[in-house]
C-alpha cells in the first residue's frame, strides 16, 4: 500500500457507509455512481450481490468507503442465509448507514424487516429514496411518507443511482456524519476486491444478463487459471458453476452460442477493466445443489 500523496487537513473525514436494503432497489448502482466505476455488478435481477464489498471514493476533504452488502430477504437456502449475514454483519462496522428503498413502491416486508434490524443501531442512518426518475408524482408523497416512517433517520433523499439526480448533495449529508481522522486506504484504490474476484463478477454479470428465472441463482463463476503471458496477454480460464445438467444446456446454448457471446461480452469489459488484452476460456460445470453444500459455500469462498 502507499500513502496518499496530498499532506492530510485536520478536519479530513473517512468512514465506512454501508449500504442497506432490499434486493433489487439498486445499492450497487448506487456504489458504482459514487466511486465512479464499476466495482459492483448490476442486473435487474434480485440478489445479484452475493458477498460484501468495498468501493472507495476519496476526495480532498473524505474519503467513503462504500460498503455494499447483498440484499436483506427472508433467505429460502443456505447461501441466501449466508449472503443476509454478509448484509448484517456490516452494521456494527459503519460509521453511517445508508438504507437504500426503491421509492417507486412502497415497502414491501423486506424493507420493514430491515427496519425492525436497525431499531437499536446507534449508528446515523440515512434514508436515499432511490429511482425517483421513475416515480409518479402522484405518489411522491405517499411513498415518501411511508419510507420515512420506518425509523428514525438522520437525513434523507430522493435520488437517481441511475441518473445521478441529487447524488452530490447526499454525498454532503452522508460527509457531514463521518468521524475524523487520516485516510483508510490510498487515494487510488477503488475497491477491496482482487482482480480475480472482480473478473469472476463481470462474468458472472454477462451470465446473469442472459438468463431467466431460476438460471441467474444457480449460477457462480470461478476463476481457474490466471496467467500473464510474456506478450503481455493475459490468460484466464473460468468455470462457470450451475446446478443442474439442464441449465447447463441452457447456459451453453446451441451450438455453444450462448457461452460464446457471455464469453464475449465478458472479455471485452474485462479487457477494458484491466487495460490489457485477455484471452478468455469459459467452461460449464454442474455442481448439483452448491447453494445448499456448505462445503461447497466455503470452498467457493462463503463464510459459513
Ligand atoms: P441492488 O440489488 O440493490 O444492488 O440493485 P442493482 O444496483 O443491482 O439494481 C437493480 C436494478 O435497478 C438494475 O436493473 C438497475 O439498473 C436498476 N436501477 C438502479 N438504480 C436505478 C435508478 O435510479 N433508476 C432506475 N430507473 N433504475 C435503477
Ligand atoms: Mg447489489
Amino acid at each position: 500500500m502507499s500513502e496518499p500523496d496530498a499532506p492530510v487537513a485536520p478536519d479530513y473525514r473517512p468512514g465506512f457507509v454501508a449500504t442497506i436494503g432490499s434486493p433489487n432497489v439498486g445499492k450497487s448502482t448506487l456504489l458504482n455512481a459514487f466511486v465512479g466505476e464499476k466495482v459492483a455488478i448490476v442486473s435487474p435481477k434480485p440478489q445479484t450481490t452475493r458477498r460484501r464489498l468495498r468501493g472507495i471514493l476519496t476526495r480532498a476533504d473524505a474519503q467513503i468507503v462504500f460498503v455494499d452488502t447483498p440484499g436483506i430477504h427472508k433467505p429460502l437456502h443456505k447461501l441466501g442465509r449466508t449472503m443476509v449475514r454478509e448484509a448484517e454483519q456490516a452494521i456494527p462496522d459503519a460509521d453511517l448507514l445508508l438504507f437504500v428503498a426503491d421509492v417507486t413502491r412502497l415497502p414491501g416486508d423486506d424493507d420493514v424487516r430491515i427496519a425492525r434490524l436497525l431499531v437499536d443501531v446507534r449508528t446515523p442512518l440515512v434514508l436515499a429514496m432511490n429511482k425517483q426518475d421513475l416515480l409518479a408524482p402522484a405518489d411522491v408523497l405517499p411513498h415518501t411518507d411511508a419510507y420515512r416512517a420506518l425509523g428514525t433517520f438522520a437525513d434523507w433523499m430522493m435520488i437517481s443511482a441511475r441518473r445521478g439526480d441529487n447524488l452530490d448533495q447526499l454525498m454532503r449529508l452522508i460527509v457531514q456524519h463521518l468521524p475524523l481522522s487520516p485516510p483508510l486506504y490510498p487515494a487510488d484504490q477503488l475497491t477491496d476486491q482482487t482482480e480475480q474476484a472482480m473478473v469472476a463478477e463481470l462474468i458472472r454479470e454477462k451470465a446473469l444478463k442472459y438468463h431467466e428465472q431460476e438460471v441467474p441463482h444457480a449460477i457462480e463463476v470461478l476463476i481457474e487459471e490466471w496467467e500473464e503471458r510474456d506478450n503481455g496477454m493475459i490468460f484466464i480460464e473460468a468455470v462457470v458453476l450451475v446446478e443442474k445438467d439442464s441449465q447447463k444446456g441452457i447456459v451453453i446454448g446451441a451450438k455453444g452460442s450462448m457461452l460464446k457471446k457471455i464469453g464475449q461480452s465478458a472479455r471485452q469489459e474485462i479487457e477494458a477493466h484491466l487495460q490489457r488484452k485477455t484471452y478468455l476460456e469459459l467452461r460449464v460445470k454442474v455442481r448439483a445443489r452448491w447453494r445448499e453444500d456448505e462445503e461447497e459455500l466455503r470452498r467457493l469462498g462463503y463464510e459459513i
